[in-house]
């Protein structure tokens, strides 16, 4: 087998690492606390926050394995399947999305949908008990997966976590708490690896209802990095009541925050990291002087 050419990421021009920025925040100040946003947000316009972070390594090593498709899983509004299918149409790779829930192959696209096919992405959609099954070799091989280099939903594997070190690594010294909105966990699992040592730690806000995700962070640790790494917790109080729940307090914290800062802010995930962290400052959560940083980890669609 001839190997696919080697995708060139530097050709996108990311902005990394990403910026840091300072903000004045009332709430902050009053307990001597710093806020500094970490504008992943601003990595790449298709490719923003920590789906660059996750694609990249997973873009290498499909062109290794020498798979020209690459084949994912997600929700009908899922950025990651967005965030494949650009980059997939910006490298040259073809894109399967196979998409939750067959009763959606009737209807029109929806916003999200619509971008990823015209990203040329091909959807597959399958009922939600198949999705759930979707890791087992027969299921696999039944959505047409053998010709395929196979990512995770979400984006997270072993590689995605080492990408996301670079994250961590980006502030060490420059942050001693950083807070992240966690889907799968991948991110949370390589930025503590790559605050690791540097004094920092890390604390992910889930945005899923369930618990499960501290036994996932683990176990990605494990496989991307042979064992647990680095320092983080996680605080579950402020998924809002479940994945894409907007509760009318956190849109008025988020609505509030972006008046305040003229940074736009994601709801789903960004505007509930920002909640808990400002919540944990107010409880008095952290000492004075201490340097928080909230990544801003994508934006707005
Ligand atoms: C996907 C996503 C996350 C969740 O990342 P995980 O690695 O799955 O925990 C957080 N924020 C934004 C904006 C995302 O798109």
């Amino acid at each position: 087998m001839t190997s696919a050419p080697v995708p060139d990421l530097a050709a996108l021009r990311p902005r990394l690492p990403s910026p840091v920025e300072e903000v004045a925040d009332e709430r902050f100040a009053r307990r001597g606390v710093r806020l500094l946003l970490k504008r992943d947000d601003l990595i790449h316009p298709r490719l923003p926050g920590n789906k660059w972070r996750k694609l990249e390594p997973n873009l290498l090593a499909a062109a290794a394995s020498g798979r020209r498709t690459l084949l994912t899983f997600g929700g009908a509004y899922s950025n990651h399947l967005r965030a494949t299918a650009a980059a997939g149409r910006l490298l040259g790779f073809a894109t399967v999305g196979i998409v939750r829930g067959d009763e959606l192959a009737d209807r029109p696209l929806n916003w999200s949908l619509a971008r990823c096919a015209a990203d040329g992405m091909e959807l597959r959609f399958v009922s939600r008990a198949t999705y759930r099954r979707k890791t087992e070799p027969s299921v696999l091989s039944s959505l047409g997966a053998d010709d395929c280099f196979v990512v995770p939903e979400g984006g997270s594997n072993a590689a995605a976590a080492r990408g996301c070190a670079a994250l961590g690594a980006e502030l060490r010294g420059v942050a001693d708490v950083v807070g992240v909105a966690c889907g799968t966990g991948g991110t949370l699992a390589g930025l503590a690896a790559g605050l690791d040592g540097g004094g920092g730690r890390a604390i992910g806000f889930p945005v899923l209802r369930g618990g499960f995700l501290g036994a996932e962070v683990a176990r990605l640790q494990e496989a991307a990095f042979g064992c647990r790494r680095g320092e983080w917790t996680l605080d579950d109080r402020f998924h809002g009541g479940g994945y894409a729940r907007v509760p009318p307090g956190l849109a008025a914290f988020a609505d509030d925050f972006e008046d305040r800062h003229g940074v736009p802010l994601e709801r789903l995930y960004v505007a509930k990291a920002l909640f808990g962290l400002t919540t944990l400052v107010e409880e008095g959560a952290f000492a004075p002087g201490t340097r928080v940083a909230a990544v801003i980890t994508g934006a707005p669609s």
